[in-house]
Order: C-alpha cells, then structure tokens, then sequence
C-alpha cells in the first residue's frame, strides 16, 4: 500500500490551518491528549442535528426513526473496527474512563472479593488505575503490578510469575501514552486466558493508531475514547465478551436500561441497553462512526507506518539535543514495533512546563506534566516530563521544527560554568 500523504490529509483538518502567538504556524504535537477531528466528522456532527436529531429508542416518529438508525449503524460500524464478534458486545460509554469504571462496578463488584488479586502494570493512566483502587478498597482485594525494565517495556516474560490462582484479572494499556510503548496485547492476553484470568485492554492510544481486533487479541473487555481518534468527545466505547458482559450487573441506573419497572424493583435490558442508562451521546455516537470511516478509509496500518516514520526520525533528531533524555524503549535498539506514534523526554534544563511554554511561543504545542501516569513517573525517578505526540496529519517538517525550536530553547538554557548533574534523571 501507497505511503500516507499528510500535507493532503490536513486538507480535511480546518483547524490545522492556522498561525497563533501572530505569525507561527501552529504546529500540533498533542494528539495523544485528543486528536483533531477531519471535516467528514464536523459534517457528520452538522447533519446529525441539521436532520436527523431526536432521541432514540423511544420515538415513532421520523426523526427519532432517523437517530436511532444513525446510532445504531455507528455501534456496527464500532463493532467492525473492533473486530467483535456481536454489535451487542459494543457499548456507547462517555470514554475511556467512564468505560473502565463501568468494568470496575459491574464486572467488579461481582467477580472480586478480599484477598483475590488484580494485576496492573507501571504505565497504566490512572484512568487505569483508580478504579481498580477504588474496587480493592470495597473488596480487600490486592493490587499487583507487573514489572517493566528501565527502558518502559513490560517483563512479559514474568507474566507467569503475577497470575496466581488468586489472580482475577489482568488490566493493562495496550499502548502507553507516555513511553509510546507497543505492549504484545495478543501474547498477555493468550497468557491471562490460560490462567483463568480475565483481561481488560486500555485501547485508548493503541485505537486511533494501529488496528485493533479484539478476538485476535483474546481479550475479554476493552475501552476506548472517541476524542484521541478523531471523534468527538464526551463519547468512547466499552467491548464485552458477551457472556460475561450478560452475566454482569447494570451499573448506572435509570431510563432505558430496563426490561420492566415495578413499584420497588426492576428487570434489566438485554445488551447492550443495560449499560446504556439514560440519554446516549447520540450525535457524538453517529459521529464517531464517520470518524471510524475517515480512518478506515486510510487505513491504520497506514496511519501506523506514517506515524512510525515521523517517531524514527524524532528520536534521531531530539537524541542529538545535548542534555535530553528520551523516555522509553528505542526504536533503533527495537525496531519500530515497539512504539506507537508519541515521543516524550526531560531535558536537563530548563523544567517541562517551561519547555512547552517556550514551544507554545513558537507555535508547537506539545504537553508538559505527568499526563496522568504519576506511578510511572516515579519509577522512572523524574516528576514531569514533556511530551510530543503525533497523528496522521502530521509531517516530517513538523518534527525538524520541534527540534529546531527544543534546540533553541536548550541553547538559551545553557549552564555557563561547569558541568551539572540532569536535575530531573
Ligand atoms: N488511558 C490512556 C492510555 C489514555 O491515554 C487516556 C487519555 N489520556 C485515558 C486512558 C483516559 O481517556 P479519557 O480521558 O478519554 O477517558
């Protein structure tokens, strides 16, 4: 297949034109925190509430007809990206987030109790991270984590050694949105299953840059967010295996998630109604499925060779900046596979959020902090780092100016007596 052309693909990226600070052409390196989203998006959002708005479900009524088919047809066009098996295993959720702590409540709360063990890893979002804090806490459940090497790659090989027989579930990020690490989702999976234990996937950086298949991987939940793959926000998807997401509770309560309603009690909804309470994101759902058709119409394994190529030759430029560190495994050391499109480092001086301050003045917008991953932070011994991350719109260009303006910034930063020790390594 063709290489992907960027400078045509931000033709459909109206946002993406555009000088800021005067003059600059804006230059967007944070697609990891949310992408930009294509014209066929925005049109898919104006047409929704131009013509085909109501709520669905309930109507009978043409416009409600015209919602529910539009929404609907997103959740198939969901469950062909996905890979899954039913349309029914796919769940309209508000995002990652809210998709994970349905697992935690639902999935949980009945599966986990005191002593039983769930296994993370040290580069999960603390979106993937919280929850199950938060169940461990109701239950006395132990949270373990599989160990990883200074370089961000899991000690898979270890894997064994973490699923015990009191091992409920293994949750992990299928790629990590600061080291960039590619994680062997297949082969975990593979390994949880033969142990009995389930496994939920953090696709949230792994879905808007390399295909996704949930029944090659074997796995038995996994979230996603809209928002990081050109969609909207305020929408994401959960997947379930179906017989585990029908032996599962309902988590929110309310309209639509219900079979029949007494006076003290109710029967639920079969799938995927149960765990769709209430009023759905409905044009942001019908929206998301056009954002599955602008990629798919690329292709994600063009995406990912594109996004590789840019990752290749940011590593060698910004590894020629004196004083940088770059966070997780080397592409050269490698190969390219072991990363998804995002590069984040420390310098020695001057402190993340300077840099990026000092990269906002010259148009790049790159994200500073800890992105979320605190625990990862800590073992990697710094407290912030600086992260660019790329997309399909973005171009080789793109990267020369990021290290030109990171170069720029170090120079200005320059220790001018003797040499000291990186305050962040
Ligand atoms: N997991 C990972 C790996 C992420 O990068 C993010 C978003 N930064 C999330 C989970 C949470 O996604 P959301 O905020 O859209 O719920």
């Amino acid at each position: 297949t063709a290489a992907l052309l960027p400078e045509s693909i931000r033709d459909d990226f109206p946002i993406l034109a555009q000088t800021v600070h005067g003059d600059k052409q804006l230059v967007f390196l944070d697609s990891a925190a949310s992408s930009q989203r294509p014209r066929q998006v925005i049109d898919a959002i104006v047409r929704c509430y131009e013509h085909e708005y109501a709520n669905v479900h309930r109507g009978i009524h043409v416009l409600s007809e015209r919602a529910t088919d539009g929404y609907e047809l997103a959740r198939r066009k969901a469950q062909e990206f996905l890979g899954a098996e039913h349309a029914h295993e796919v769940i309209f959720t508000a995002g990652t987030t809210a998709s994970i702590n349905t697992v935690a409540r639902s999935w949980g709360d009945a599966n986990v109790g005191a002593g039983d063990e769930i296994l993370l890893t040290p580069m999960e979002h603390h979106s993937n991270l919280v929850p199950w804090f938060q169940l461990a806490d109701r239950t006395g459940a132990v949270i373990k984590h599989l160990p990883m090497t200074d370089d961000g790659r899991l000690e898979v090989d270890r894997l064994g050694e973490f699923l015990t027989t009191k091992t409920k579930l293994f949750a992990f990020t299928a790629v990590s949105n600061t080291l960039g690490t590619v994680n062997p989702v297949a082969k975990l999976c593979r390994q949880a299953r033969a142990a009995g234990v389930v496994t939920l996937v953090d696709a949230a950086q792994s879905a808007p840059h390399l295909p996704t298949d949930v029944r090659a991987w074997d796995c038995d939940f996994l979230a996603l967010s809209g928002h990081k793959m050109c969609g909207p926000s305020g929408v994401g998807l959960l997947y379930g295996r179906e017989a585990l997401l029908d032996a599962m509770p309902p988590f929110l309560g309310g309209g639509s998630m219900i079979n029949r309603v007494y006076d003290d009690h109710f029967t639920p909804a079969d799938l995927p109604g149960k765990f769709e309470a209430g009023t759905p994101p409905i044009a942001p759902a019908i929206a998301l499925g056009a954002a599955i058709d602008y990629l798919q119409s690329i292709g994600l394994d063009r995406i990912h060779a594109h996004e590789q190529a840019l990752v290749a030759h940011a590593w060698e430029r910004l590894s020629a900046i004196e004083g940088i560190r770059l966070l997780g495994p080397s592409p050269i050391e490698h190969g390219p596979d072991i990363r998804a499109g995002l590069v984040s480092f420390v310098l020695d001086r001057p402190h993340s959020h300077d840099i990026a301050q000092l990269l906002d003045n010259e148009g790049v917008a790159v994200r500073a902090g800890h992105h979320c991953t605190q625990p990862l932070h800590d073992r990697l011994g710094i407290t912030a780092s600086t992260r660019a991350s790329f997309y399909l719109y973005n171009t080789l260009a793109e990267v020369d100016a990021l290290a030109e303006a990171l170069t720029t910034v170090r120079d200005r930063f320059k220790p001018t007596g003797r040499k000291r020790r990186p305050r962040e390594a």
